[in-house]
């Protein structure tokens, strides 16, 4: 039996993780198969306090792991299957293992939404891409499209001039919605042209992408912007599939908690972006782990006595 396991491996999760390894919990962390989270394929991260001159999601990510590690944390690079939440202790089948917890904070983050027009299954990983840091380097001196306009969008467009020797940004609107100071830089960037208000209609290509279709949402006039890539941003979905029917969601399937990060299930905790509605940022999934998983000890110290401690699902 764990006292707590932790599900994802991002900023919140390792954080979570680091608490209750300092609290001698002996946190199992099940990372998924990306460690690190979302926040580890960031090209470099500007905000988060302590860097002043920024560090690579990477970087942050491995030290953070280190860091609960260091703590006596156990990370397992496995996938969670199932969950049953509505006994306790709480039973999560990963595809090794299966565990028995007496808690556990869901960290569980978001995924990279699809834009769903044709050619972007077939062409994923053949010039459609969704990490600007994993792939921008197979894009040195040719022509790459970026969708979106939010903070993603417009700090991978930026990373990709390293590489790129021209960057579209194809936004939907006339203004991008990314924080002022990305934005004052990719649009004064000379490698940059943003596309406005221009939806991305198909991908073009045969055994790799040539271009893309795109649509004036305004006058509905097609063009072809011709590219050797697309990098696509158009906002995330939250990771929590194995949870429906067994928490309090959102209409948007983000996990429902309170200011202590309490779901409607006692002894189930979620933190970062996976709960956060309001400011998605390291900065934010850093506090939410932390006191996640402090609820999380202090719910152990009050069962003790308690077999079955009462749900309010
Ligand atoms: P986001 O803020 O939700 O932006 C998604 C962008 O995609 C928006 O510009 C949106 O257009 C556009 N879009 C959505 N659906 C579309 C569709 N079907 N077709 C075309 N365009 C579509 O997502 P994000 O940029 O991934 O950021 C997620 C969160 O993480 C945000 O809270 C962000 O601030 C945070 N973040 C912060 C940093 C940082 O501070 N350094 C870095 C990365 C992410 P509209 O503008 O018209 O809605």
């Amino acid at each position: 039996m764990e006292q707590i396991v932790i599900l994802g491996s991002g900023p919140a999760g390792l954080t979570a993780a680091i608490y209750a390894g300092r609290s001698q919990l002996s946190p199992v962390v099940i990372s998924g198969n990306a460690l690190g989270g979302q926040a580890a394929s960031s090209s470099e991260i500007e905000n988060y306090p302590g860097f002043p001159q920024g560090v690579s999601g990477l970087e942050l990510m491995q030290a953070m792991q280190q860091q609960a590690e260091r703590f006596g944390a156990r990370i397992e690079m496995d996938e969670v299957q199932e969950v049953q939440l509505q006994q306790h202790p709480f039973l999560i089948k990963a595809s090794a293992t299966a565990y028995e917890a007496k808690t556990l904070v869901i960290a569980t983050g978001v995924s990279p939404r699809s834009l769903n027009v044709p050619g972007e299954a077939k062409f994923k990983g053949r010039g459609v891409s969704y990490c600007a840091t994993c792939d921008g380097f197979f894009y040195r001196d040719k022509t790459v499209v970026v969708v979106g306009g939010g903070d993603s969008a417009v700090n991978e467009a930026l990373y990709l001039t390293r590489f790129a020797s021209k960057v579209y940004i194809v936004h939907r609107r006339d203004q991008l919605r990314a924080q002022k100071i990305a934005q004052d830089r990719a649009l004064g960037n000379p490698k940059i042209e943003p596309v406005w208000n221009s939806v991305v209609t198909e991908i073009l290509g045969d055994d790799t992408v040539t271009g893309v279709r795109i649509q004036n949402a305004r006058t509905g006039e097609e063009s072809v912007v011709r590219a050797d890539g697309m990098f696509s941003y158009v906002g995330n979905i939250p990771n929590t599939q194995l949870f429906k029917g067994q928490l309090a969601l959102d209409d948007q399937g983000y996990v429902l908690t309170d200011r202590a990060m309490h779901t409607s299930v006692p002894g189930v905790f979620a933190a970062g972006d996976v709960q956060e509605r309001v400011l998605k940022q390291v900065a934010t999934a850093v506090g939410s782990g932390a006191i996640a998983a402090m609820q999380a000890e202090e719910f152990i110290a009050g069962m003790e006595g308690r077999a079955h401690p009462q749900r309010q699902a």
